[in-house]
């Protein structure tokens, strides 16, 4: 729709300047284009008439038929309002306005038969509809079939008289104005086959619904367009690569792998791991370039079988990195992996932005050379100076903190492109994975290694603290080390630090006779570090922090983490911070501290993490209770989804036959080219604007 997309709202007869910017400014709407696609959220059914004598305080919106009998004005300064004294012969209900007297009063008048739109809500022993719509009852059929679309507005779009009703008629204008003629953004072949309407059906009656079984077809077609177009787009890239970039054969097991297997692997892998290897594997030999996503629920082994696969590109000749979005966890990782190498003639280098000079003029020269067969490492991994003498294999520890770009720089540094892994601990349910990952091929370690005991999450609220500083002490008694996080919220900083530091002072005063630490991200990076090594090591026993806390940090021993205002994080950054502990074989405790008034919402959040450790479920749930848009991580993604009309928590069936049928078609016709899928072309450039960028494309 290149002409709508490209006229401005500012031109649609009823808006003007003001209204424009404030449109643009307040809901995205800058374009004739963005007017027809900002879809009503909901719609009130108007097609039957309610009698006065029926009304009470438990029904939604209703419409009665009838006329104003007399107007009032009552009450003084604040409680001023007008009431219109409205009948239909079978009783009188009282319309009120609080705002705008005036201008009603100027408008209705007595004895005109109208349709009136409202909530009524009790009032003493009668009923009042406040601030209703009404229509006379001549100009009714403008509110075809009896569904009333309802549109978001904010306070300022209603202070500048663009309320929900002022969208429609806008929205009827312009309708009304194009005459229908919508351009088609779908191929003719691919709408008769999916017997979807046309686009301009769709828009048309997605704002004005002339039943429930044209609104239902016009929801498919969008919901299918939207995920269509965002599936297209990413398997375009995908299907590129797999076409175009030859793959490095990792053909051989060899010495490294098999010997460290047989004779260093201290512990069986669980089926899960055994099976994510083998799809490694298969990957790394098929003469494509693998793009996997390895997601596994913290402290699922993701580790081991990120060696593993380093060690095959090792037996095939090639270096391995793995670049982790911390210096802390850079550490921890190459502990670990230096720990499970011990004893093997495998050569392995750590860089990061606190990598001495002299330590680097050793090792850079030693990576470029080929003498070092692995690099752990941070960003630091992608700046200029470092170059591999042949890199095959780039692992990426928790994708969410890396944008696409960064991992883009990884490739550059090679004549070939390497193999790719990205491990996200982050639980993902499948629908957006599809939407956020949908390039990337799927591995999921879905079992945790034997003998670790589920982690008890108990809920308590805030005015039982004394029994909470019981159970750390009898924890802390047993050898054991805790975590107390802080929320951080975005916009009440200052309050939150405030809270964490009086949490701190007050736990030194509750357990004097041990070391508490604290960490936050005010903190210069030495300090962060020289505290979080305290508790690493062991010397504090207590570490307080906000949410900073490094996604992935290791410390077995700590077995208890309290987590202050539970009510105020997600459920999914809930799950991360409990994952910090049941990481050794103790009972490990998280305990959920709110206060003791909470919404329902909140309870249920709660109580849900209370029920399960399924990292899956709680992203389910977390998808089903907030909706996409606020889940964590997606605004991190870098790939910005932001679904108008589809709902990933309940469409997952659109989703995967839109992506099913983008997949074909690019089976057919991988650059759309052919005169039946141009269309698509234009359409994707229309929507995803920003020009791909082949040679940043892995
Ligand atoms: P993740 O990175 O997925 O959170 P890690 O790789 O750090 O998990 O593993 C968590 C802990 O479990 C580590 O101490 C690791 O050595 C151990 N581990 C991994 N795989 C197994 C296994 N198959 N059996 C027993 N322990 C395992
Ligand atoms: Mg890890």
């Amino acid at each position: 729709m290149p002409d709508l997309n490209k006229r401005s709202i500012v031109y649609l007869p009823g808006v003007g300047p003001k209204k424009a910017e404030i449109l643009q400014k307040e809901a995205g709407i800058a374009s004739y284009e963005d007017l027809l696609f900002y879809f009503p959220y909901k719609y009130i059914d108007r097609s039957r008439f309610y009698t006065v004598a029926e009304v009470n305080s438990n029904m939604p919106h209703i419409q009665l038929k009838g006329r104003i009998l007399s107007f009032d004005t009552l009450g003084e300064g604040r409680s001023k309002r007008l009431v219109a004294h409205f009948s239909d012969g079978t009783g009188v209900v009282d319309l009120v306005w609080f705002k705008g007297l005036a201008f009603v009063k100027d408008k209705y008048t007595t004895g005109r038969e109208y349709i009136v739109f409202g909530k009524p809500v009790e009032f003493g022993y009668s009923y009042n509809i406040p601030h209703p719509d009404i229509d006379p009852v001549e100009q009714a059929g403008q509110v075809a079939g009896g569904l009333t679309p309802f549109y978001n507005t904010t306070e300022r779009m209603k202070k500048s008289f663009l309320n929900s009703r002022a969208i429609q008629n806008l929205q009827y204008t312009l309708l009304s104005g194009l005459g229908w003629e919508l351009p088609e953004t779908l191929p003719q072949e691919l709408l008769k086959r999916t017997k979807m309407v046309s686009m301009s059906d769709a828009i048309r009656h997605i704002h004005f619904p002339e039943s429930v079984e044209k609104l239902k077809s016009a929801q498919l077609r969008l919901k299918f367009e939207e995920l269509f177009f965002i599936q297209l787009n990413i398997l375009r890239t995908a299907t590129y690569r797999k076409l175009k970039l030859k793959g490095l054969v990792f053909a051989s097991v060899g010495q490294s792998f098999n010997t460290f297997y047989s004779r260093y692997l201290p512990f069986e892998l669980t089926e899960a791991q055994k099976r994510v290897v083998r799809e490694i594997r298969a990957d790394m030999g098929s003469g494509r370039q693998m793009n996997r996503l390895l997601q596994g629920d913290v402290g699922s082994g993701k580790t081991l079988v990120a060696l593993l696969a380093m060690l095959l590109a090792i037996d095939n000749r090639y270096q391995a990195c793995m670049m982790a979005p911390t210096e802390i966890l850079a550490n921890q990782h190459y502990a670990t992996i230096m720990a499970f190498l011990n004893g093997m003639d495998i050569r392995v280098a750590l860089l990061t932005g606190s990598t001495k000079k002299k330590e680097r003029e050793r090792i850079l020269p030693a990576i470029a050379k080929g003498e070092i067969h692995i690099v752990i490492g941070t960003h630091a991994l992608i700046e200029e100076t470092v170059t591999f003498s042949s890199l095959g294999l780039a692992i990426i520890d928790e994708q969410h903190r890396f944008g696409v770009e960064q991992r883009a720089r990884l490739w550059k540094k090679n004549a070939q492109v390497p193999h790719v892994l990205v491990m996200t601990a982050t639980p993902i349910p499948r629908t957006l994975a599809m939407t956020l990952y949908g390039d990337l091929d799927v591995s999921v370690i879905d079992e945790l290694p034997p003998g670790r005991k589920p982690i008890q999450t108990l809920h308590r609220y805030d005015n039982k603290k004394a029994q909470l500083y019981d159970f750390l002490r009898k924890e802390i008694r047993l050898g054991h080390q805790v975590y107390v996080v802080y929320p951080l919220i975005e916009g009440s900083e200052k309050l939150d630090y405030k809270d964490l530091e009086e949490g701190f002072a007050l736990f030194q005063e509750v357990f004097p006779e041990y070391t508490v630490c604290m960490v936050h991200g005010r903190m210069k990076a030495k300090e962060k570090e020289a505290e979080m090594q305290k508790f690493v090591s062991g010397e504090a026993q207590i570490l307080m922090a906000t949410t900073v806390i490094e996604v992935g940090v290791n410390v077995p021993n700590a077995s208890v983490m309290v987590i202050e205002s539970a009510e105020r994080f997600g459920l999914s950054q809930l799950h991360q911070l409990r994952g910090r502990v049941g990481r050794g074989t103790e009972q490990s405790y998280c305990i959920l501290v709110s206060s003791y008034k909470l919404s329902n919402e909140t309870r249920r959040r709660l109580e849900i993490m209370v029920q399960t450790t399924n990292g899956f479920e709680i992203a389910e749930a977390d998808l089903r209770l907030r909706g996409h848009g606020d889940m964590e991580g997606t605004q991190q993604s870098g790939m910005g989804i932001d679904l108008k009309i589809a709902d990933l928590s309940a469409d997952g069936q659109i989703l995967q036959y839109a992506r099913d049928i983008a997949q074909e078609i690019l089976n057919k016709d991988p650059e759309l080219s052919s005169e039946t899928y141009r269309i698509l072309n234009e359409r994707l450039k229309a929507l995803f604007s920003q020009k791909i960028n082949w040679g940043l494309i892995s």
